[in-house]
């Protein structure tokens, strides 16, 4: 089957037209049930059955699980349908009416990554003649951009649950295996102020705060020296100092100061243990210094991915696309999906390199491969299962 680009086309400007952003700024932040009722429709009209979930907490968010087919396998294909906020007078043309130029499609999130689920879509139309031997499932999720709390309230559900996941980010269809971990913390420090004339009339917090930020930088050469994974163009963990304010007048003693850092950790080490070590290093600061020391996050966090480069659905998206697995700097709902005990992988088209800014499109050029691959992947891992595990090795592709 060709690719149909003006259907695709027609149903990403439909999808680009509902705003869907989500922001932790509650002035941008908007629900995204318009853009999940566009999908359902669609899905269900493919013979899917639609379940749309609320997210607890989140007034307006949802989810969406479309099945079809059953059995204790099968592949999930999954996108978030939010998006990033916009500056609209950066954009050459309107960012919620999808446009076409230099055979680039251009809207808020065509590329990261609305102009997934159509590829999706006409993937499931390339192979509707062929019945499935295990389920497919298409999931939407909420708020990707922001808390991660679409992601979050389905491994609450213990939902969806089949062998193989595939999230389409945008990864200009090479296959994506591995990505670090981001942790945002906060750490107070709250001492006393006082006349700066005798510093036994206060406790100095911004001092302390010098020790704090000593030891964390301690740390950091420490975890640098112990991990290191050369499959990342920073090959490190890395910790960010973002900001710090305290204080307010060189006379008084500081009585309070607060730091914000992150940490983005490699596949193999957990943010809940780097947040106990760092912890633990704060104590005798804060007993030394007699002030209060609280590490606090300013966001639940997302763990580092890896998924083991021999398993089924890496050979099988290596071979598909032509390109070996590889590790990307940004962060995606894989971890998420891969404690639900399914294989993942991060493979979709358009480039990280137009999102989250003005002018974000996607090159059609990528419309094609993408449908042709998405069925391939629907044929390998619901149509005919039982060759997943007799996958060849990638050097054996010889188109
Ligand atoms: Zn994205």
């Amino acid at each position: 089957m060709t690719f149909d680009l003006k259907l695709y086309s027609d149903q990403l400007a439909q999808l680009v037209a509902q705003p869907s952003v989500s922001c932790s700024a509650p002035q941008w932040d908007m629900g995204n049930r318009k853009v999940l009722d566009l999908l359902a429709d669609w899905l269900e009209a493919r013979g899917f059955q639609c379940e749309l979930l609320a997210v607890p907490g989140k007034s307006g968010k949802y989810n969406l699980i479309a099945t079809k087919g059953s059995g204790a396998g099968g592949l999930v294909l999954s996108g978030h349908s939010d998006t990033v906020p916009y500056d609209q007078n950066r954009w050459q043309s309107d960012p919620f009416s999808l446009t076409e130029r230099d055979g680039k499609l251009y809207g808020l999130g065509a590329t990261d990554m609305k102009g997934f689920f159509p590829a999706v879509l006409a993937a499931i139309d390339a192979v509707a003649d062929q019945p499935l031997a295990q389920p497919l499932i298409v999931i939407a999720t909420a708020d990707e951009e922001s808390s991660m709390s679409g992601a979050r309230a389905l491994v609450e559900l213990g939902r969806p649950k089949a062998r193989y996941a595939v999230i389409g980010e945008p990864t200009e269809l090479r296959p994506v295996r591995m990505h670090k971990g981001i942790m945002m913390e906060s750490i107070r420090v709250r001492g006393a102020s006082g006349h700066s004339s005798n510093p036994a009339l206060g406790k100095n917090a911004l001092e302390t705060m010098h020790g704090v930020i000593s030891e964390l930088l301690t740390y950091r050469s420490e975890l640098q020296t112990r991990y290191r994974n050369p499959g990342f163009q920073v090959d490190v963990p890395t910790m960010n100092l973002g900001c710090i304010h305290g204080g307010d007048n060189p006379n008084r003693i500081c009585a309070e100061c607060e730091l914000h850092f992150d940490l983005r950790a490699l596949p193999g080490m957990d943010n809940d243990e780097l947040r106990a070590a760092i912890d633990r290093r704060l104590r005798p600061i804060a007993e030394r210094s007699g002030t209060d020391i609280v590490l606090s996050e300013l966001f639940a966090g997302v763990e580092p991915f890896e998924q083991d480069e021999h398993s089924a659905l890496v050979k099988a998206c290596e071979r598909l696309t032509g390109h070996t697995s590889e590790a990307v700097a940004f962060a995606t709902e894989a971890p998420f999906l891969q404690s639900l005990g399914m294989e993942t992988l991060v493979l979709g088209p358009g480039s990280i390199n137009q999102a989250h800014q003005p002018d974000e499109f996607i090159d059609i050029q990528q419309l094609a491969p993408a449908v042709d691959i998405l069925s391939g992947l629907i044929d390998r891992f619901c149509i005919q299962p039982d060759t997943a595990a007799s996958e060849p090795p990638v050097s054996d592709k010889r188109n």
